[in-house]
């Protein structure tokens, strides 16, 4: 197939941003490998006696690797893990906007974007007046962005240690609490190297041992951007995850700690049909603030007054809402951050406010940020295993807002409302780990 020639690689993704995400296509093409993870430490208190004795939960999410990449491509490891566990075969299913900070931010807090604030990879905050980029440190490491409890705060706040070897979020305070151990994001920071530093955090003495890690990997979604998901490039960027999943499930294996495994994706992604739509060529978006395809306009009057122009101007590419009229299963209408109107691609379509933020060009096949309702290629991987678990266990499709309550359930952690329930993932687990009580 022919490629979008911009690097606008997802729906709804900033252009201010684009740089980064040129560089890490090219770096996932020459990697530049670093061998040390430096890990910063916060003098968090140990893990009370009580949490000494609860079990350990290893959170992995291999970025968007949708939900029937292993089907398609073969991916002996984790079949093995579907086989020994669980398994959502149908996928699981991502916020809206499927876009890699919003869902992998959902998943640690339970929250749809709109409850925990982080709407886009890129946004702008018309209350504040700034603007949010997960590119850049001053943003994505101010906690005043985030909104909920993540699990590493909410283990911290009931003294229990965390550790994040890459998240979204993992590097700001959040309800008062840091994980024990983080690093800045490296997208460079060897694969293996990232195992064993886990695996380095489970070595220590009880008292400091996080019960509640993370562990992150981009090398699917940048294949996916750069090639589409059904090139030879997606096919060994799988493989090799693959294979890192073996590594890593073995390693977990031989500390002979009580480790549940969970392995999921936040979106999945689907071949890009050129050209980017510029919205500028529908409605009269001259001296509106917008951040990728999301629209700040002034007031109300202007609000309506750009829904009108887009109602003069309708495209096949898109459907355009006032943010009050959102459909209420995106749950994306309650959020100044999100704009208004709301502009939603009725397909696999690069959505741009304006020509002028049009990139350097760069391949893109691929992208992702859709709904999933309407494009089933945005589901993610589910699997997990471990002495929590049932075995051959498969699940129906459910939120990713779900995986909050199934970790909180798991660690025995008092968890606050939220959006997601245990009921739809509840199956996954033992009999004794369904019956435990927060302590
Ligand atoms: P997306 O296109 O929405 O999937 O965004 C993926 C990009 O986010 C990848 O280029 C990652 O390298 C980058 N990324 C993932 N996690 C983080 C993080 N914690 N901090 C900064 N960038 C990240
Ligand atoms: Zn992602
Ligand atoms: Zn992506």
């Amino acid at each position: 197939m022919s490629f979008v020639r911009y690097s606008a690689v997802c729906f709804f993704t900033s252009a201010l941003l684009l740089p980064l995400q040129a560089q890490s296509v090219a770096r996932n093409e020459t990697p530049a490998v670093t061998n040390t993870a430096p890990v910063i430490q916060v003098a968090n208190p140990p893990n009370s006696s009580l949490q000494q004795s609860k079990p350990y939960v290893v959170l992995v999410s291999l970025d968007g690797f949708r939900y029937d990449y292993p089907r398609r491509f073969g991916t002996p490891h984790l079949n093995a893990l579907a086989r020994n566990g669980v398994s959502t075969p149908d996928g699981m299913l991502p916020s809206f906007p499927s876009l890699t900070f919003p869902n992998h931010y959902s998943i640690v807090t339970g929250l749809y974007p709109e409850h925990h604030g982080i709407v886009g990879n890129s946004f702008y905050d018309p209350e504040r007046d700034a603007v949010y980029a997960y590119t850049r440190p001053e943003s994505n490491g101010d906690g005043t962005w985030y909104g909920g409890t993540p699990l590493w705060s909410l283990a911290e706040q009931q003294g229990m240690r965390s550790a994040c070897l890459f998240w979204p979020g993992s590097e700001a305070e959040i309800a008062g609490k840091r994980p024990s151990y983080f690093l800045h994001y490296n997208d460079g920071l060897d694969d293996h190297v990232r195992i064993d530093q886990v695996i380095n955090w489970l070595g220590l003495p009880a008292a400091d041992r996080p019960h509640f890690i993370t562990l992150y990997y981009a090398d699917v979604d940048h294949a996916g951007h750069a090639h589409g998901p059904d090139s030879p490039a997606m096919r060994d960027a799988v493989h090799h995850l693959d294979d890192i999943i073996g590594e890593l499930e073995s390693k977990l294996r031989a500390t002979g700690l009580p480790i549940d495994l969970i392995v999921l994706a936040d979106h999945g992604m689907i071949a890009l049909q050129p050209p980017v739509v510029v919205l500028s060529e529908f409605a009269n978006l001259d001296g509106v603030r917008t951040q990728g395809s999301l629209l700040y306009p002034k007031d109300d009057a202007e609000a309506e007054r750009i829904y009108r122009d887009f109602l003069a101007h309708p495209s096949p590419k898109f459907k355009v809402y006032r943010r009050a009229a959102m459909p209420p299963d995106l749950h994306f209408d309650a959020n100044p951050r999100e704009g208004d109107p709301v502009v939603v691609p009725a397909g696999p379509y690069t959505l741009l406010a304006r020509a002028s933020k049009l990139p350097e060009p760069i391949q893109v096949h691929g992208g992702h940020g859709f709904d999933s309702h309407m494009m089933p290629e945005m589901k993610a991987i589910f699997f997990a295993e471990g002495p929590d678990f049932n075995r051959k266990k498969r699940l129906k499709s459910f939120e990713n807002v779900d995986v909050y309550a199934l970790i909180a359930q798991i660690l025995q952690l008092r968890a606050p409302a939220n959006d997601g329930s245990l009921k739809p993932v509840e199956a996954a687990l033992s009999k004794d780990a369904r019956k435990r009580r927060p302590q």
